[in-house]
């Protein structure tokens, strides 16, 4: 603390993002990172942008990369929005979007990023209970609200909502903003993208750093009305006008344009998590149905924090969470068949 700080820096609890420490032969599945690289023509792009062009500002509408997305979501490129990693996109769509007068909704476990965007913008929330089953029950949601955003599938749950439910949802609270991250939805979700046109109030965030494993690039996008791209942009121009680099942009259409090598590399993760998961059953774990890129589990006999910590001693790292209600569980991040079989045979040492 400082008396250098401004009030609003000492009201905040930032968010803690999974670690990412430089240990030799680590088996890293704490941060649902792929276990693959990108497409190699991103790569290529990449490279190609490192010219003499970087002396230049790029492109503060990044138009490219949005005709590329919307061709690709057959949507206007009006209704596209991008920005550096979609934290930044969800940032912006809480300051543009969720704030009003009565309280915006999401589950009690979610993003853990969600309240951290509601107390730098000051916007009052309201957290809804997942069911039994840690599913999102949409029925919950039919309330006063301002406006409510889920991930789906959920994070760390990694339980997927089908299209028809965000439907119900969406006619619940027609009068008011729903954004839907679906910053997973590529290993098993089921996305909205196709309800943008009959719904002004739907906005869609998805993000590059999971299924086209371009983290380290920072992309993310939103896709909804043009009325609510229009405000992201009114955030965006107050803020920071030029949120991606020339080299994620190049990087960014050539990840998009690689079809092939996206539908191996996401198919390759699904097929990955059924053996991680399968693993995790025969050594008496409890697993959430994931539609994700990783998986949450707990285990009847061990609490979640003295395995995270087991698993660490062997330089395995997973994410527990120590919050009400998931504190026994484990997430864990699909990786390559060999550091599954690594995380198994650690976790079998150790049980
Ligand atoms: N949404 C969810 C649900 C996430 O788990 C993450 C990853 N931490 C993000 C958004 C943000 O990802 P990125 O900023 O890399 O696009």
């Amino acid at each position: 603390m400082s008396r250098f700080w401004s009030s609003l820096i000492h009201d905040l609890e930032p968010y803690v993002p999974g670690e990412q420490p430089t240990v030799p032969d680590l088996v890293k599945l704490n941060t649902n990172e792929s276990p693959f690289g990108p497409s190699p023509r991103a790569l290529e792009a990449i490279r190609a942008a490192a010219t003499d062009d970087l002396r230049l500002y790029p492109d503060p509408g990044a138009t490219a990369l949005r005709d590329t997305l919307a061709a690709y979501h057959e949507v206007t490129a009006e209704q596209v929005f991008v920005g550096n990693g979609s934290d930044e996109v969800l940032a912006h769509s809480f300051a543009a979007l969720l704030k009003h007068e009565a309280p915006l909704l999401f589950p009690d476990i979610t993003y853990s990023f969600y309240p951290v965007w509601c107390r730098l913008f000051g916007i009052a929330y309201e957290t809804v209970p997942l069911d039994d089953a840690m599913r999102v029950r949409v029925s919950d949601y039919r309330r006063p609200a301002g406006a409510v955003i889920l991930a789906n599938p959920n994070a760390p749950t990694g339980i997927a909502l089908s299209r028809a439910r965000v439907a119900d949802l969406l006619r619940d609270h027609s009068g008011q903003p729903v954004v839907i991250d679906e910053a997973y939805v590529d290993f098993g979700g089921e996305t909205v993208i196709p309800l943008v046109d009959s719904h002004p109030n739907l906005l869609v965030v998805r993000t590059m750093s999971k299924s086209r494993a371009l983290a380290g690039l920072r992309v993310g996008y939103a896709i909804g009305d043009a009325s609510l791209i229009e405000a992201l942009n009114r955030v965006k121009d107050s803020f920071n006008s030029y949120p991606l680099g020339r080299s994620a942009h190049s990087g960014a259409i050539a990840s998009v344009e690689d079809e092939a090598y996206f539908q191996q590399s996401r198919a390759r993760v699904i097929e990955l998590r059924e053996r991680l998961n399968q693993g995790l059953l025969r050594l008496g774990f409890e697993v959430l149905p994931s539609a994700a890129n990783f998986v949450f589990a707990r285990h009847p006999g061990h609490g979640g924090a003295a395995l995270a910590a087991a698993l660490r001693e062997h330089a395995v790292l997973v994410r527990h969470f120590a919050k009400p209600r998931i504190s026994d569980y484990l997430r864990i991040s699909v990786g390559t068949e060999a550091r599954i079989a690594r995380l198994l045979s650690v976790l079998a040492n150790i049980l």
